[in-house]
């Protein structure tokens, strides 16, 4: 039950590159934004290590640190980040209604949604491990590829982010072997037809992982054929996950157009959903790029939105 009630004039869901971005533009623009950030504060990049995409660090920086630079510029300027999970929200409604931790409500003339999506693991207790200790499993060839150049590497899925990825790291590695579970892909027929005529990308057909190996970073990786039961270990350093991500929009679910996964939908060359005031950036409305720097610039186009948004019904 709601024991708090509090305006705010902009309000921003998730602290991943995408909401602190935004809350960057919207405090300098005086908006006096409140940030949310869930329940993993700087999202995904703080379970990455070195970032060496991301424009401005030469040298690479690592996740968790450029989160924490990126809050402290948001803060500099006035946001308020506050720790805390929106669990419901009435976008509907003017003011629109969201509900923190289900007990403090409160009410915004504009939110800027950056909930980002989680990427999908096998389940694994290995690749988890793994994974958290930044030992060479990663659900990101484009970020993570680069530290396996030379070497050989095992990618999982079988759909067009496993098919892009297993491309982009075929021409870093020096083998891919690409685990699909089934006797066939479901990427379009023009990502199968490359990987498949990709010298150095060898497609292990009915396959499943069935352990990950090495103890401070990946060794290798048990693979099982459902078909045949026969078993291989593959001599690899680096181990890709490409099996989906799942957009965190399930609180907007009958409110908010999206699509059958989940990605929200937004107006092409804006930030604007199907309700007005309502902004959408970042992966939770992007499953083409998924990048920290994409998110970010559209981070600046939410809140450059939404300035105007509050403008245009004399908000601010
Ligand atoms: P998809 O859901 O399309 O594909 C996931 C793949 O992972 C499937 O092949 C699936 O196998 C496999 N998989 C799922 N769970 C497991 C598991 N536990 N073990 C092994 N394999 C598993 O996800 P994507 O990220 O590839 O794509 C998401 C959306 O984004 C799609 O609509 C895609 O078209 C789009 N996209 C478009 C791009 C482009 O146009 N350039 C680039 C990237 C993505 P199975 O087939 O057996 O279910």
């Amino acid at each position: 039950m709601a024991t708090t009630t509090e305006h705010i004039t902009c309000l921003i869901i998730g602290s991943g590159p995408a909401g602190y971005t935004a809350a960057i533009y919207a405090a300098r623009a005086d908006l006096k934004p409140v940030l949310y950030t869930g329940l993993t504060p700087g999202g995904q990049l703080t379970e990455t290590t070195e970032v060496d995409n991301f424009p401005g660090y030469p040298k690479g920086i690592t996740g968790p640190v450029l989160m924490d630079d990126l809050k402290a510029q948001a803060e500099r300027f006035g946001t308020q980040v506050r720790f805390g999970l929106i669990t419901k929200a009435d976008l509907k409604s003017t003011p629109k209604r969201f509900w923190v931790d289900e007990t403090i409500e409160i009410t915004a003339d504009t939110v800027i949604i950056s909930t980002g999506a989680s990427a999908k693991w096998i389940g694994l207790e290995n690749e988890n491990r793994l994974r958290l200790n930044a030992g060479g499993v990663s659900a990101c060839a484009v970020c993570d590829g680069f530290f396996f150049k030379g070497q050989d590497v095992a990618i999982v899925g079988a759909g067009d982010t496993a098919a892009e990825e297993a491309t982009y790291l075929s021409k870093l590695c020096k083998k891919v072997y690409m685990i699909v579970r089934r006797g066939e892909m479901r990427a379009s027929k023009a990502m199968q037809h490359r990987v498949k005529n990709t010298a150095n990308i060898e497609i292990l057909w009915d396959s499943e992982t069935k352990d990950i190996l090495g103890k401070e970073t990946v060794e290798g990786a048990v693979v099982t054929n459902n078909k045949s039961g026969e078993e291989r270990t593959l001599t690899v350093s680096g181990f890709f996950v490409a099996i989906g991500h799942k957009p965190n929009t399930d609180i907007f679910k009958g409110q908010l157009d999206m699509d059958d996964l989940g990605y929200l939908h937004i107006q092409p060359g804006s930030t604007k959903t199907n309700i007005d005031g309502v902004f959408a950036v970042g992966d939770c409305a992007d499953k083409t790029y998924r990048q920290a720097v994409t998110a970010a610039g559209s981070g600046c186009m939410g809140a450059l939105d939404a300035e105007r948004y509050l403008s245009a019904v004399g908000a601010h």
